[in-house]
């Protein structure tokens, strides 16, 4: 969100824009910066968690392989990946 107007800004935009830096915001055109703040390191605690209670659990089932365990690994954090540019914050400059 712009610190600025308040515009929302879109995925693309927002992953354009990078996890650190200055960003333009494209409703207003001022410049910004960006810093990661805490959410970063607490969306990945929170995704390490559910992966490993998610890991824990489907171990239990005798039909679940390995290949199946890594999968759901890779699924979750490929997912935590996706919303890191939704960690990003914006301050005026
Ligand atoms: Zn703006």
């Amino acid at each position: 969100m712009c610190p600025y107007c308040g515009a929302r800004f879109l995925y693309g935009q927002v992953k354009r824009m990078g996890g650190r830096g200055t960003g333009r915001c494209p409703h207003c055109g001022k410049v910004f910066r960006i810093t990661s703040g805490r959410g970063r390191a607490a969306l990945f605690c929170a995704a390490a968690a559910a992966l490993v209670c998610l890991n824990l659990l489907l171990m239990q089932a005798p039909a679940v392989g390995m290949t199946f365990l890594l999968g759901v690994t890779a699924a979750g954090v490929a997912g935590a990946w996706l919303l890191l540019p939704y960690t990003a914050r914006y301050r005026k400059k």
